[in-house]
């Protein structure tokens, strides 16, 4: 086959519903027999030889950004990820990079599917399924997870299911106390044998709190304690000190967008494991990074579920767990799009002892039900 070159982008916004769903005070709470409607884009890229790469997501924000280069990528090589990547990142320098992700992780469908192969192939392959942890959906007062020991009862359930690790979502307001019972609460209750994680959301309001939180975390040995303080998960010099202070490992970044500050998170010691987000950074972003913190001997953890980070975490040796998030007691998973005709799954059920199956179809190795996304659609931009 000759070198497909992009002829078209069409980025789709449609609506798609959730069922079982309420919106609450802090998010989406489980309500049977309701219905929630939410937002998520689609793009295609197309190209001469009739090779197309798509990818949907409800990070709405991220497909912002692709108006303002999209039209420079017209003609060009669609398999040169590498070129396409570097190109988005001047281009977008002033955006934060927003952008680069959808068209990136299209491109690598694209390149799965001329090749006929799924993405983790083409990335060199490493495990063939995906230890898994469930992260709860943030905690919230009145409604899904509203105590401690309804923490800590998920997290049993999560136990019974095979699971090998779980991750508390702290309360939206930040009790310290209560962040500390919960943690004591869930070791207490699970016993040694899980992996037992801590992200307070950025809600504590306060060094001297996040540092309180965390010394239980060391008491009840979590394997890590994720964005506890509300400067949103940034500052090099405040997550310094506090992992002098802790032996818990710290694990920061997920909010520091590109590679190189999150790089830079991991060379100043400002955490131990580090967050890569496909969502953000795209795949090919996200495997520079894999492949620095392997270089420093460092671990990388991939953020929120779904068949790109699937792919990744496939091709990844120096990581630990696919992250299950958006998980609730009761009712379905709010981060899983309604939108596959594949069988595709990331509800706490469809794991198998804890682990998710690594997609084998060429590319994202998905099947999108682009009926639905043309019948809900809201708009359609098309650059050519
Ligand atoms: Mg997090």
């Amino acid at each position: 086959m000759p070198t497909p070159k992009i002829t078209k982008i069409e980025i789709h916004q449609f609506e798609y519903e959730l069922t079982d769903l309420a919106h609450g005070n802090e998010g989406a709470i489980y309500k049977p027999g309701s219905t929630i409607t939410n937002t998520a884009c689609a793009i295609r890229v197309l190209t001469d030889v009739g090779v197309v790469g798509e990818y949907a997501s409800a990070n709405v924000f991220e497909f912002t950004g692709i108006a303002t280069f999209a039209k420079s990528l017209i003609g060009v090589d669609a398999l040169a990820r590498e070129y396409v990547y570097s190109r988005i990142k001047q281009a977008a320098r002033q955006q934060a990079e927003v952008g680069i992700a959808p068209v990136d992780i299209a491109l690598w469908d694209l390149a799965g599917r001329y090749h006929d192969a799924p993405i983790h192939r083409l990335l060199g392959g490493f495990r063939k399924t995906l230890p898994t942890y469930v992260a709860s959906v943030h905690a919230s007062e009145h409604e899904d997870l509203a105590t401690p020991e309804e923490m800590g009862d998920f997290a049993v359930q999560c136990k019974e299911l095979g699971y090998p690790a779980f991750k508390i979502h702290g309360w939206e307001n930040g009790r310290v106390d209560r962040e500390i019972e919960a943690i004591l609460t869930v070791r207490e209750r699970v016993g040694d044998e899980m992996d037992l994680m801590s992200d307070p959301y950025n809600a504590l309001q306060t060094f001297a709190d996040a540092f309180k939180v965390g010394r239980a975390c060391d008491e009840a040995t979590y394997l890590w304690y994720e964005d506890p303080m509300a400067d949103g998960g940034i500052s090099q010099h405040g997550h310094q000190r506090l992992r002098d202070l802790l032996s818990t490992p710290l694990l920061i970044s997920e909010h520091v967008r590109g590679l190189e500050p999150r790089v830079d998170f991991m060379v100043s010691g400002a955490t131990d494991l580090v967050r890569g987000d496909v969502q953000y950074n795209g795949i090919t972003g996200t495997m520079k990074l894999a492949h620095a913190a392997e270089g420093l001997g460092l671990d990388i953890e991939l953020h929120s579920p779904g068949p790109a980070q699937r792919q990744c975490m496939a091709a990844i040796r120096n990581t630990n767990y696919y992250e299950l998030s958006g998980s609730r007691a009761k009712g379905p998973n709010s981060n899983q799009l309604p939108i596959y005709t594949d069988g595709y799954s990331d509800q706490i059920d469809d794991a198998t002892d804890g682990h998710f199956p690594v997609p084998q179809g060429p590319g994202l190795g998905v099947t999108y039900d682009w009926e639905m996304i043309q019948k809900r659609r809201t708009d359609l931009v098309v650059y050519e």
